[in-house]
């Protein structure tokens, strides 16, 4: 009988060891996702383009290296977090088109990183006052679908274990998008006025997609107040041309905007140019944010 009973007692203390859990092997702590593929965003929209592909998938972790409420990386500086999040990063996605401006600092403190950028073969809108590139593709729906097919070829190649379910997510959300964009187009097509006031140069890939003219910009450089020159000219603008609404960003006081409607008939009505978000970003952000602002640009322009 004994033999038996110290069986039954090594099968009792395997039991109890693995309610407890075991300790592992490595000795090291648990970790969870140490070997994830770890895939690195750098600010809110590639966040969330990049979650719709790669989001949902045992193995394959995303992160944004800033804060969702960070904005355009215009004049952007990296911070020590941000290096750490970069030292644990297989693959880091970027817009480019010249948002990120650290890159070079990027990389060379980690030449080895795979960097991609999402509006790789865009074709750019040259801006007319700075003479530079204009970087936010993605508040075009259509620029959207190619950043995400760019998304998608990238981590494919970097990350050949997991290519169908990329190859899966992007389809399904390429279908989503396209469905919004063809609604959208629906319901601009009869808007009573086209021309429109925007705070900065978020807008003319969007503008351009739906026929939309931006006659003015109220702050020309980012992050620089419009000087009382620029404004006078930007009233001057909205008189002449009989402007209905002025797009001020949720991102930016309005108070510009609020001064110059103050001057001319036109209101203020916020446009989101999708570059910052809530702290737990839902892969629907993009849509349910594009269908507000088509419900804006509706009200506003009708
Ligand atoms: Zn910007």
């Amino acid at each position: 009988m004994k033999p038996v009973k110290a069986f039954l007692a090594l099968i009792i203390l395997a039991m109890l060891l693995s309610a407890c859990g075991a300790p592992r092997q490595s000795g090291t702590a648990p970790d969870a996702g140490e070997n994830d593929f770890h895939i690195v965003t750098s600010f809110y929209p590639i966040y969330v383009l990049t979650i719709n592909v790669a989001g949902d998938i045992p193995g394959v972790r995303v992160t944004n290296m800033t804060e969702p409420q960070s904005g355009c990386l215009h004049d952007y500086e990296l911070s020590p977090a941000d290096m750490k999040t970069l030292e644990d990063a297989d693959l880091f996605i970027i817009n480019g088109a010249g948002m990120e401006a650290f890159m070079d600092e990027v990389k060379k403190a980690f030449p080895d990183l795979a960097i991609v950028e999402a509006a790789k073969d865009i074709p750019l809108i040259i801006d007319e006052h700075t003479g530079e590139p204009n970087p936010h593709v993605w508040v075009s729906i259509s620029n959207a679908i190619l950043q995400v097919e760019n998304i998608r070829e990238a981590l494919k190649k970097s990350d050949p274990a997991h290519k169908e379910q990329y190859e899966r997510n992007a389809g399904e959300f390429r279908e989503k998008l396209q469905a919004l964009r063809d609604r959208m187009h629906d319901e601009l097509k009869d808007i009573g006025s086209r021309d429109i006031v925007t705070f900065h140069e978020a807008f003319p890939y969007f503008a351009r997609e739906f026929g939309l003219n931006i006659a003015a910009v109220i702050e020309r450089e980012p992050g620089t107040e419009p000087t009382a020159v620029e404004l006078q000219e930007t009233i001057e603008t909205i008189n002449a041309l009989g402007v209905k609404a002025i797009f001020a960003e949720p991102q930016y006081s309005a108070r510009a905007a609020e001064t110059i409607a103050s001057e001319t008939g036109a209101k203020v009505y916020l446009l989101d140019p999708l570059v910052t978000g809530p702290k737990d970003a839902d892969p629907d952000s993009y849509i349910e944010t594009m269908e507000k602002n088509l419900q804006t640009l509706i009200e506003a322009l009708k």
